[in-house]
Parts: structure tokens; sequence; C-alpha cells
């Protein structure tokens, strides 16, 4: 058995087969096999599975763009079928070597070769010679062009996973991940922590092709990944498993009870999300509402701009499920770890601190005004709220409240139904914190981003996963500005909540209401937790 440590950051055990999600970009290696029958059977299986995925984007795009453009796969799948392509890889295989690069020797042959052909026809040929190839050296070094491929769920073990990555993956197909880089608070860790399946980051280990496919256990509550465990570990982690939900099933019983201390102080207990699937676990968890709705990740994983009757459709998907119950949507937060090629951001010192949030949205209206008329033309189903992210100044609630008015004169004009929208910020920058009595001014609630506001406060990048240790969470700093920020708040009769990780934190639970904090939103994984140390107070 091989042990490894990493940082937990969603609690859990899992035990499955390793599946090692390399990087799209990732180049082919040439190594050399042992079993060069298996490698060939390897090769002929990838071989099979293209041609699997190929029928079903040849159906797809039969189906929404027309037999002229889908022929090109039924193409692709016939040159699957070409004996000399085959053969070329095989030869390089028999020859000792592993077949994505020999599928690479062959792709370079056959690209020569049509290359030098007179026939328009042929020449053109290049191109699908390559995507074949491309898409057999993925499959081959288990590089999903959408997620992961696999059909039993299976431990994702990667060097670093980015959000886009992440959001891509088939939730029902993960049991868990380990990731070598990442760090607490970064996207990912948030995003493994709304599928609550259990993680590990920052894992001390080297990557190599012999894990793929191996038996593993993730322990999530110990920060611990072993890779084959012997037969006692293996049941004892199992049964440890069976006693984590056990104790999970003790939570359940809370379910329906109010989040309210032993001497009456009651505070709203609400669930982050990330897009509309994530409303089941929230409203499984009893969440009274959701208090961060990151609507940019609907702008990850993809390759254009979601639409004004897109994002519409999901925002009124979340208000009907949540049916009545707050939802507060965020307004776009990318930029940062969160990067969107189409967004054609170019590359930053200090992305963090750069072109981001709300300044992008600020800088080009258009994009802000498409999701502010898709969030307000929803308000009729629900009741919403919005914020927005990574404010620094009044100036900017000023412009912003100016692009909203113009927004709901247009609908209205439009004769679009509109229901109440409270206006809210995130309290996310120490300028924000520190300037919270004049913001208060001007917002209907404020809700303290404790991720963004102790990276900034601390001077810690969150995702540096080597300052993790020296990043002091209760930082007397940021709970000074928590503390200062609810007050500034409740000065001027607004309410104030915490969505940020830190609100999750059930050691700072008991300090949060002695500050007066009238919201706490969690990871749906998390409400129940800490509805039981509101409880217990
Ligand atoms: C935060 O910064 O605390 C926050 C909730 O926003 P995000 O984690 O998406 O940056
Ligand atoms: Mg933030």
């Amino acid at each position: 058995m091989k042990r490894y440590t990493g940082k937990s950051v969603v609690e859990g055990i899992a035990v499955g087969r390793i599946y090692w999600y390399k990087k799209q970009n990732s180049k082919v290696e040439k190594t050399e096999v042992l079993d060069v029958n298996a490698e060939t059977e390897r090769f002929e299986r990838a071989v099979e599975t293209a041609k699997e995925q190929l029928a079903v984007i040849y159906e797809h795009a039969r189906r929404n763009l027309g037999e002229d453009h889908a022929m090109i796969f039924e193409i692709h799948k016939t040159m699957l079928e070409d004996k000399n392509y085959l053969d070329t890889v095989k030869n390089v295989i028999e020859e000792g070597f592993n077949g994505e690069y020999a599928v690479s020797v062959a792709e370079e042959q056959f690209t020569e070769m049509f290359a030098s052909m007179d026939d328009e026809y042929m020449k053109a040929r290049v191109a699908d010679i390559g995507d074949i190839s491309k898409r057999l050296i993925n499959i081959l070094a288990g590089i999903g062009e959408d997620g992961i491929q696999t059909e039993e769920p299976v431990i994702v073990v990667a060097e670093d996973l980015t959000p886009s990555e992440t959001v891509k993956m088939d939730k029902d197909k993960v049991l868990a991940f380990v990731t070598v880089k990442g760090s607490s608070n970064s996207h990912t860790a948030i995003l493994a922590r709304s599928m609550n399946l259990p993680a590990l980051v920052n894992t001390q280990m080297e990557l190599t092709e012999e894990m793929n496919g191996k038996m593993a256990v993730v322990d999530g509550l110990n920060g611990e990944f072993m890779i084959e465990p012997e037969e006692d570990i293996l049941e004892e982690m199992i049964t440890r498993k069976t006693q984590w939900t056990a104790d999970l099933t003790g939570l359940e019983q809370l379910k329906g009870k109010e989040n309210v201390t032993h001497d009456g102080r009651r505070i709203n207990l609400y669930a982050n999300i990330g897009d509309v699937n994530d409303v089941d676990a929230a409203l499984e968890a009893d969440a009274g509402g959701i208090g961060l709705f990151r609507s940019e990740f609907l702008y990850l994983g993809r390759n254009d701009y979601p639409s004004e009757e897109e994002q519409f459709e999901s925002y009124k998907a979340v208000l009907e499920k949540m049916n009545g119950k707050k939802v507060i949507i965020r307004t776009l937060d990318i930029g940062a770890d969160k990067k969107v090629d189409y967004f054609k951001l170019e590359p930053e010192e200090n992305p963090a601190m750069g072109y981001r949030a709300i300044r992008i949205c600020l800088d080009r209206p258009e994009l802000f005004i498409t999701q502010l008329r898709a969030i307000y033309r929803a308000s009729a189903y629900g009741t919403v709220a919005i914020m927005f992210p990574m404010i620094v100044s009044v100036d900017e609630i000023i412009r912003i409240k100016e692009i909203v008015g113009q927004v709901k004169e247009q609908l209205l004009a439009e004769g679009f139904r509109m229901g109440e929208v409270e206006l809210g910020i995130m309290v996310e920058t120490p300028a924000a914190a520190v300037i919270s009595d004049q913001l208060a001014k001007e917002v209907d609630f404020f809700s303290i981003g404790t991720n963004d506001l102790t990276q900034y406060t601390l001077a810690v990048d969150r995702q540096n996963q080597k300052l993790e240790g020296t990043c002091d969470t209760h930082h007397p700093a940021v709970l000074r500005l928590i503390q200062m920020t609810v007050e500034n708040g409740h000065r001027e009769g607004i309410w104030v909540g915490i969505c940020g990780e830190l609100a999750a934190d059930t050691g700072l639970t008991h300090t949060f209401l002695d500050m007066g904090v009238d919201e706490l939103s969690v990871s749906a994984v998390n409400v129940l937790k800490v509805r039981k140390a509101i409880r217990d107070i």
C-alpha cells in the first residue's frame, strides 16, 4: 500500500478506482511498454470508444445541424476503420512503444502523405487525421473531451483542476477528488464541496501511469490517500465510511428544525450554489434559501456567452425549485482563477487583483445588461436578491444602480413582469469593509465574502497551497473587519450575512452570533452541521 497525506477540503470517505485526469494540453510522451499485446488491446478499445463517441456526436449534429454538417463525423468513423492507419499504429506498438506515441507517429506519417497529394479533397483530410488522432490520444491518456470517460464512478486524481474542468465532470461518475496542487479556498475545492464529494488538495505525491485504475481510499476526514490498501485497512475504512454515514444520519434529525440557540437567538441559514443542479442538495439539506448563487459558473465550461434566454431559464428554474424561498444571485465574478477563453482576457501579473468581477461588468455593460435583464425577468417567478462582487467604492454602486434602473425601465416598456428585488453587495475587499458605513446607505444588504476578504487582508493568495499553513483563518484582522461591517450595516438598518467558506467554520459560529450576523450561507453539505452548532449554543 502507498499512503499519502493531503489537505482535506471536503469530509467523507470514498473507496474506488483511480482515474488520472490529465490536462488537455499534455504532450504525448514516448514510453516503452513491456506487454505489447496488452497495449495493442488498450489501443483497440480506444478505437471502439472513439467510434462510440463519434456515433453520439454524429446523431447530435444531425439533429441540430442537419445531415450535411453531421457527415464529417461519419467520415471520421470510417477513417478509424482504415486498415493502413490502424496497422501503422499497431506496428509502432509492436516495436515496444505506448499507444499514445504510436498514434502520434501514425498521425505524422498520414498528415505528410495527405498534405503532399495534388487532389484538394485529399489534402483537406489532413485536419481529419489530426482530429481522429487527437481523439484517440485523449482517450488513451484518459483525457475526456467532456469531463471524464468512465463507466463506473472513480476517484479523480489530477495535478490540479480548474473550475472549468471540474464543472464539466459528470457528478455521478466521480467518487472523490485528489489533487497535487490546490488550496482549500480555491473554487475547485468549493465546487467539490457543492458536489458533496470527499476531496484532498495539496497531496504530497508524484502522479504515475501505474496509479491509473488501482483501488484506492480517500479519507477526507484525516486527509489521507491510500493506494492499494491492505485488506484489513480497506475493511476498517469501509466500517468508518458506514459510521460517517450514520453520523450524517444523526444530523438528518435536524431537518425541519429552527436555527435557534438555547437563549432564543435566530439566524438565517442558507446554501451556496453554482447552478440549478445544486438546488436539490440545498433543499435536501433544508437550507432556508440560497445565500450565494455563483452565477459565473453558468459561463464556465462552454465556448460562448450564455444568452439572455439561457440565463433567464436557469435563474427561473432555480427560483421555481426554491418555491418562494429567497435566492441571492451574485452577478458575474469571472476572472482570477475562473477563466473563460471566450472572454479573451489578457494575461495579468496579478489576476486576483486585476480585471475581474464587477470591473468587467462595468467596463463591458452589454454583458452586464444581458445578465441583469435575465435576472429581472426571472424575478417574476420567486424571491430574488442580487448582489455585486468585488465592490471597493460608493461610485461603483451608483453606476450599478444607474444601469439597473435602465434595465428595469426597458423591461417594463417591453411588458415584462418583475418582482421586488433587494440589491446588495459582497463585502470581500478590505476597502468595502472599511467604508461599509458609507456603502450601507446605498444597498439593502451586505454579504461578507470571507474567502477574498481574507486573501486581501492578510495578503495571502487563496490559490497558493504553500501558504495554506501560514494563513490564520481566524485572524483578528479579518474578524474585526467582519464585526465592523455588521455594526455599520445594522446602524443603517440593513441585514448582514456571511457567504464565504468561513461561514461553515463551526469554531466561529458562536462568535458570529455574538457579532450579530443575520445570515450564514454555506455549502449544502454543511447546512445541518452549522444548524447543530447553532442549536448547541
Ligand atoms: C468569497 O470571496 O468569500 C466568496 C464567497 O466569493 P468567491 O469564493 O466566489 O470568490
Ligand atoms: Mg469572492
